[in-house]
This record gives structure tokens, C-alpha cells and sequence, in this order.
């Protein structure tokens, strides 16, 4: 009872939530695509821009401290949300893509040879293996991949084969942006030590879903993106344990991310600063922040976690009910995401009549086509929730299943 009338009201803090679309109140259940914005996040960007919006880190005057200092604030309460050691483990980049490009050409760069592995895993989605697919061509790195099970965890059989005295890298999400599958993030990391390679987690799904604590989680690299997680878009972060992102060269050069510079000698700042050239997405950052402070202080985040689970299991339940439809979000740990299919149904159509409905869910490949090709599709529909989904919204998917299957019997 309590539950249901937390999520109602935490539903009004999302204005956009509000609207109707095509006569009916919009149903919005394609979260892990983009999540909608609190009015917190709309209200403190909107502020800095009205109030006393100036570049950072620059000027002596009021404005530019004030931006100043809530821009620092920011990266200080993702790093107390993630559980980071120190605020210098943050570093701000335009997205989750961004942020493992950095590695990539940063780390990837310096400590990698021709010859060495990275691991990937078959869920990966592609900002996930384009960028290691260039060190391949460009410096002859190996990649190896895990493969899915037909249920859509990971084949950790093959995966505890796969790594070996040669993998300096393990790159893996902790969600599956597409079937929702959760991946075994201790094992993995475990195991990467005992051949000491090092850990990216693509936590772009993970975080919104799970707690992430990337100090307990004693990986080297964590990404996520700020539009995934109640916070605007143009803004994403890297984290990086202290000591190795010290280690690795900067991968933009310009403004912020020098000491010193002449035409004979350039030195660069310590992390994060070193990542950060030119001008930084200010108002993204600070809105990221205020999102931070959204699901700490609005919302009860644990709470939330089990809502969450509650929903998909309700939607499992009602759509694998109904006959002709399949579902490929079968691994046994997963969340927040229901992929399926309707017998002889693109999913574009079916999107195409769910958005007559004011349903709004995802039809394609959800940048994961090497998974599709493991499963042998080309596509699935994606009904993802979010903090604010509620059982109506199932509700509305069922009722939008059921029409699809009317209208092309
Ligand atoms: C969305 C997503 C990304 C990429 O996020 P961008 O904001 O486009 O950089 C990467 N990995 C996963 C698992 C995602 O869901």
C-alpha cells in the first residue's frame, strides 16, 4: 500500500510524466534508452543558468566561484555515490562511449602490445567493443569473447577458460542494456586479479539498477552516463582508481588540463584534471549532481530496488502469458528489462502501435548486434522501467500486446 503511493508520487516529480500523447497519459517504458528528469535536476540547471552561470576554474569573480564551486560539488557526490576513495577518481566526460574511449586510447595505448587480450562479453553493448576494436586494428591487441548461454547470462565455464596469463584486460557490462541480464561482477573481477588484468565495468545500466560501489567492487574502471540516470545528456564519468589514472597520458589536449606550457615543454595536471580539456559540460555536471542527490535524498533507493524487480516480474508474468509472444530476458539475475518478440510481428511494428497507445518502448537491436547474432534475431521490443514505472504502465504494455496480436492475426 505504502509502496504504491511512494511510486505515484515520486511519478509527479517527473514532469514530462504529466504529458499525454495521442489522447492518453504517456506510458513511458523506454528508461534504458534515456530516463526522464525530475524536476530537482530541471530546477538546479535552470538555476546556475539564471542565477550566476560563468566558465569554471577561471575567473576571481563572484559568478565563476559560485558555478565553480557547485561544478567540484558535483563531482564530489558522484564520488560519495559511487563510493569512490577520493572526488579525484571522477572524471567528467560527455558519456559512457566517452569514457571507455578514454581508456582505450589512454590506457589501451600505453599499456597494451600486440599480441596481449581483452576480454569482452557477448551483452556488450557497442561502446563497449568499438573502441577496443581500434586498438585490434591499430596495434594487433587480441580480443576474445565470452559467450551467452541461450538463456542470456554468461557462459562462465568458457569465460574461466578464456582467461589466461595473456588477458591484460577484462571489459564487461554489469547489465545488459538489451535482455537486462546481470553479470557476475565479483567472480570476474576475482579472477582477473588472479592473472592481474585489469577491470572495466560498463556500469551505463548497472548503476541506475544496482548499487554500485566501485571501492567494494575493487575494480580499476567504471563507467556510466548521466542521461541514463535521471541526469541530463552531454554528460558521463569515468571512474579510475587514483594511482592508475595518474599512470596513463591525457587524451585530449588544450585548455584545464595543463600545468605548465611553452613551445619546448608541457606538463599536465594531476587526475582528473589532466582528462578534462577545454570547457566542461558545467550545467550537465551540476544537474548530474542534483540527480545524485534526487536518488539519495528523494527517493528510497533500496525501495526502489525491490519496486523495480517487483514490476518486471509482474510483466514477465502477464506477457509470457500470453500466447505467441516470446521472452529473451531469461537469465536467471536480471532487472528492469523485458525483451520479447510476437510471432510474426516486426518490432518496429509493434512499437509503431504501441506509440498510437501513448506506449513508449524501444524496437531494434539496442546497439547490441553481435547479442542479437547469438540469439539469432535481428531485433526485439524493449520495455525498460524506471524509478517512476508503475503497474498501470504494465498494465498498458499488456493491453498494447493484446492489440498488436488483434490487428495482425
Ligand atoms: C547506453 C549504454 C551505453 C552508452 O551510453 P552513451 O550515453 O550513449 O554513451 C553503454 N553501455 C550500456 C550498457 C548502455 O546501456
Amino acid at each position: 500500500m505504502m509502496g504504491a503511493k511512494k511510486v505515484s508520487l515520486i511519478r509527479d516529480d517527473f514532469p514530462a510524466l504529466a504529458q499525454k500523447v495521442n489522447g492518453r497519459r504517456v506510458t513511458y517504458l523506454d528508461s534504458a534508452a534515456s530516463a526522464q528528469k525530475p524536476q530537482a535536476v530541471i530546477d538546479m540547471m535552470n538555476q546556475v543558468m539564471t542565477e550566476h552561470y560563468a566558465n569554471v576554474h577561471r575567473g576571481v569573480y563572484l559568478f565563476s566561484a559560485k558555478t565553480s564551486a557547485a561544478f567540484e560539488d558535483a563531482r564530489t557526490k558522484i564520488a560519495k555515490f559511487i563510493e569512490a576513495r577520493s572526488a579525484k577518481e571522477i572524471i567528467f566526460t560527455r558519456n559512457a562511449t566517452e569514457a571507455i574511449n578514454l581508456v582505450a586510447a589512454s590506457w589501451g595505448r600505453k599499456f597494451l602490445k600486440a599480441g596481449d587480450e581483452i576480454i569482452l562479453t557477448e551483452l556488450e553493448h557497442h561502446a563497449n567493443i568499438v573502441p577496443w576494436w581500434f586498438l585490434k586494428e591499430q596495434m594487433g591487441v587480441v580480443i576474445k569473447v565470452v559467450p551467452i548461454l541461450k538463456n542470456g547470462a554468461l557462459d562462465m565455464e568458457a569465460f574461466d577458460r578464456l582467461v589466461t596469463g595473456k588477458t591484460k584486460l577484462i571489459a564487461f557490462t554489469q547489465m545488459s542494456n538489451a535482455l537486462g541480464t546481470l553479470t557476475p561482477v565479483g567472480h570476474i573481477i576475482k579472477k582477473a586479479k588472479s592473472v592481474g588484468a585489469k577491470t572495466l565495468i560498463d556500469g551505463s545500466q548497472g548503476i541506475v539498477h544496482l548499487y554500485a560501489n566501485v571501492t567494494a567492487l575493487d575494480c580499476d574502471f567504471y563507467v556510466f552516463t548521466g542521461h541514463k540516470l535521471y541526469g541530463p545528456s552531454g554528460i558521463g564519468v569515468l571512474y579510475g582508481r587514483e594511482e592508475l589514472l595518474n599512470e596513463m597520458p591525457p587524451y585530449q589536449g588544450g585548455g584545464e588540463m595543463i600545468e605548465k606550457v611553452s613551445f619546448d615543454e608541457i606538463t599536465f595536471k594531476e587526475a582528473p584534471y589532466r582528462f578534462e580539456a577545454g570547457t566542461p559540460a558545467i550545467v550537465e555536471a551540476i544537474g548530474l549532481g542534483a540527480a545524485v542527490d534526487y536518488l539519495l535524498g528523494r527517493l528510497d533507493y533500496p525501495y526502489f530496488i525491490k519496486h523495480e524487480l517487483a514490476l518486471l516480474n509482474e510483466a514477465e508474468k502477464r506477457i509470457s502469458a500470453i500466447p505467441g509472444v516470446k521472452i529473451w530476458s531469461q537469465a536467471p539475475e536480471r532487472a528492469a528489462i523485458l525483451s520479447f518478440t510476437i510471432d510474426n510481428v516486426h518490432p518496429h511494428d509493434v512499437a509503431t502501435v504501441f506509440d498510437q497507445m501513448g506506449v513508449c518502448v524501444r524496437a531494434g537491436h539496442h546497439c547490441a548486434q553481435p547479442l542479437m547474432k547469438a540469439l539469432g534475431i535481428t531485433a526485439t521490443v524493449r520495455a525498460s522501467f524506471g524509478c517512476y514505472s508503475t503497474l498501470d504502465d504494465i498494465a498498458r504494455l499488456e493491453e498494447g500486446v493484446q492489440k498488436v496480436k488483434k490487428l495482425f492475426k
